[in-house]
């Protein structure tokens, strides 16, 4: 190996730096030594909301915390947005309004990750179920980047004109937050959006890098709950009983020709039975079973027919066993698919383009993921989603040369290279918002 970790690092900062600097002298780019001045602040807040994570909709301290920033930085701050959501708007003259989306939720997920500011953090969830919690999606380091660019907005007036907006959005990873917030009147008590835009850290590039997605990047996702019913009775009496996890089996794979047999190949669409619970014993027939399901897609079409066919399947399946009564199907939780504004994706990606250079703002295509982002767009407002490198950039290569896969976000490993990610977080955030706030 040519070069230690630490060697790597030293390198790839100072390039960075460099970077910065050599661009400096256009109106979309930031001084790395402004990155720097509001850097310790941002780390602190980072490492404070890593090691404090908190569930979807109780995201109370977390949102505390923002909105204390926010306020130290002169914005005008509203709290309990559709629950635990913050508002921090900063007016700059007229000009066009832009809002920022971080998310304050953190998972469910034990952190492994062996860093010195690891969460240790159990709690109760909405089951009573104690449970640990992890930033193990990134939401702390997109909280933080955006607290960095809220500072940086608020000194450099000067450079800009119109209304930003800082949208602290809770429940991201229940897709709920976004909506929550839109029904308390994000849109209607404060200064609609022309723009909304996110980053969102990716364990698929280096820190240092980005991607865009002009148009679809993340897919429709319906969770569906399934209740197949059957007549239970004794496991060496077959004969006597309707066996509902016969049904079930059936049932699942009938569901894998929907995508394979009724879905036009070109349109992507994903179909996966996460969870199947029946039974409490070997020598007995239960009565029924329970499936949980994950559904993608990106059209509405595709959508309305994976769902029809889902249900379709369920009951006929039952049927032709003989079953009692009709399977229940339960739609339980929607997102709708994240589709990137072309026209403003590709405006952004052209900018940073110019002021990070071509090989660090990469063509990414799109994913099955999703993100309630969506809701934005829903609500009348183009938006643009910017994936934002989080690897450590030796670690990246080294990765690419032996194959190995990289935690991703959610794994309990995963973890953002901390000072490369949240400074290229805020210089890519501040060439975006300057780009659509910027003056003539
Ligand atoms: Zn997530
Ligand atoms: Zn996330």
């Amino acid at each position: 190996m040519p070069f230690s970790e630490n060697t790597m690092n030293r390198l790839f900062t100072l390039l960075f730096v460099l970077s910065l600097t050599a661009w400096a002298a256009d109106p979309w780019s930031t001084p790395s030594s402004q990155i720097d001045a509001v850097y310790p602040q941002v780390e602190s807040l980072y490492l404070d909301l890593h090691r404090n994570p908190e569930l979807s909709f109780h995201e109370e301290k977390t949102a505390a915390k923002i909105a204390e920033q926010l306020r130290k930085l002169g914005y005008d701050v509203t709290t309990e947005v559709g629950g635990t959501g913050v508002v921090g708007v900063l007016k700059n003259g007229s000009g066009p309004t832009v809002m920022l989306r971080a998310e304050l939720d953190a998972l469910p997920v034990p952190e492994k990750t062996g860093l010195a500011y690891a969460s240790h953090v159990t709690t109760k969830n909405d089951q009573g179920v104690e449970v640990p919690v992890m930033h193990a999606c990134g939401h702390d380091l997109h909280m933080a980047i955006g607290i960095g660019t809220a500072a940086l907005l608020a000194q450099n007036k000067d450079r800009w004109r119109g209304t930003f907006i800082y949208v602290g959005q809770p429940a991201e990873e229940r897709v709920g937050g976004a909506k929550a917030m839109m029904k308390d009147g994000l849109f209607t008590r404060f200064p609609k959006p022309d723009f909304a835009v996110a980053v969102h850290d990716t364990n698929g590039l280096p820190a240092g890098k980005v991607s865009y997605t002009p148009g679809f990047s993340a897919s429709n996702s319906d969770s569906v709950d399934v209740t197949v019913y059957g007549v239970g009775g004794h496991g060496s009496a077959p004969q006597t009983t309707v066996d509902p996890i016969v049904i079930a089996a059936r049932t699942i794979v009938t569901w894998q020709t929907i995508v394979a047999r009724e879905i036009d190949p070109q349109e992507p669409a994903v179909i996966t039975v996460g969870s199947i619970h029946g039974g409490t014993k070997h020598n007995i027939i239960p009565d029924e079973v329970h499936m949980q399901l994950t559904v993608r897609s990106y059209k509405d079409e595709v959508r309305k027919h994976l769902l029809a066919a889902i249900e379709r399947i369920a009951v006929a399946e039952a049927a032709a066993a003989g079953a009692p009564k009709k399977p229940l199907v339960q739609l339980t939780d929607s997102v709708g698919a994240v589709y990137n504004d072309p026209q403003l994706t590709n405006r952004l990606a052209e900018r940073l383009q110019q002021v990070f250079g071509v090989a660090n703002v990469q063509l990414e295509r799109p994913m099955m993921w999703s993100d309630d982002f969506a809701e934005y767009r829903s609500g009348g407002v183009p938006s643009t989603m910017i994936e934002l490198g989080a690897v450590n950039p030796a670690k990246f290569q080294e990765a690419k040369k032996s194959g190995e896969s990289l935690p991703s976000p959610h794994s309990p490993f995963f973890a953002p290279d901390r000072e490369p990610s949240l400074k290229t977080g805020i210089a890519v955030e501040m060439a975006a918002l300057l780009e659509l706030l910027g003056k003539p």
